[in-house]
């Protein structure tokens, strides 16, 4: 197959796009294309202070390689959760973020939970209910709010992720199969910044996952292939699979479920929030926002870790 632009050998065929192009057209073009998302979708502006969440993985380091490309100022956080699987997960993923880091001369920033809260997450899952089974409730409430904390006091404009379009909608078919209504209200490449949250965007929700490896390939990127362990039946990875299988027999339906979403979310009224408590107390040991009570839910879940360690010894 032959590149569109310049005829050479193709090394990718995005069938959903009916584009096929050669190495150096396909850089070009997926670097053109970020821009264009970040523009079209008002994600944030050219001069913004930007933090990009590191996880060691292709699309996170694939994300800071092309903000920084861009010329946009991006220094990247990583959050170290302690898994250890036996080939040392976290150990190896913090490697990978810290090499690209040190190659380029980026600025990393590192939080370890276990320094810094007392306890890993695989060891505070056990002792709280979020963690019963798995810890990945317990891991998704940690990181947003250390990702949060961080981007604020740092004084950043927006916190980025590498979220693509497969992890998007995989998310959205989980939401839909269960109308999760509140999710489906949420879900968008943007979250604007509000009192005590700081903006969030995905500046890749466009790519397809392919696309992304096949830079972070190209570019020579050495990331972390392995998935974190805890992943391995994940809702998500069954939705990913139906949704690829649908790919395969019709190109694009996967682009066209999600992109129409979007779209048809400007008409859709969610009435659900008229019910739904609201962020408007303040935590009193983080300073964070919360629904009630004293405490937010990261302060009040690891006080219960750290007093229920203590206990046991
Ligand atoms: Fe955290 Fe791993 Fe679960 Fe993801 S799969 S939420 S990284 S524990
Ligand atoms: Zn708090």
């Amino acid at each position: 197959m032959k590149c569109r632009k310049c005829g050479k050998k193709a090394v990718i065929n995005m069938r959903q796009h009916k584009l096929a192009l050669c190495e150096e057209d396909f850089l070009a073009w997926f670097t053109k294309q970020t821009l264009h998302t970040i523009q079209r979708d008002s994600l944030f502006e050219a001069d913004a202070k930007i933090l990009v969440a590191v996880s060691g993985g292709k699309d996170s380091l694939a994300l800071w390689d092309v903000l920084t490309g861009l010329d946009y100022s991006c220094d990247g956080l990583y959050i170290g959760l302690g898994i250890d699987d036996g080939q040392a997960y976290s150990d190896r993923s913090c490697a990978y973020a810290q090499k690209f880091a040190g190659e380029r001369n980026l600025h990393l920033i590192t939080v370890d939970v276990e320094r810094a809260q007392g306890a890993s997450i695989p060891e505070a899952a056990r002792f709280t209910p979020r963690g019963a089974g798995k810890p990945c409730s317990l891991c998704g409430l940690t990181r947003r709010h250390i990702m949060n904390r961080v981007a604020l006091e740092g004084g950043y404009d927006v916190l980025v992720t590498g979220h693509n379009m497969d992890d998007e909608a995989a998310t959205l078919m989980g939401n839909t199969m269960n109308w999760l209504v509140g999710y489906l209200e949420s879900q968008a490449p943007m979250l604007p910044e509000k009192r005590g949250f700081i903006r969030k965007a995905k500046p890749f929700h466009r790519f397809y996952e392919r696309e992304t490896a096949a830079y972070a390939f190209l570019r020579e990127i050495e990331y972390i292939q392995q998935e974190c362990p805890y992943s391995v039946d994940a809702k998500s990875i069954y939705y990913k699979n139906i949704l690829n299988q649908i790919e395969t027999d019709r190109p694009g339906a996967k682009q066209g479920f999600y992109l129409s979403f979007l779209q048809a979310k400007d008409q859709i009224t969610f009435n659900h929030h008229k019910e739904r408590a609201t962020l408007d107390q303040t935590c009193v040991t983080c300073g964070q926002p919360t629904r009630g009570g004293t405490q937010c839910a990261f302060c009040s879940t690891w006080e219960r870790v750290q007093t229920r360690k203590e206990a046991i010894g």
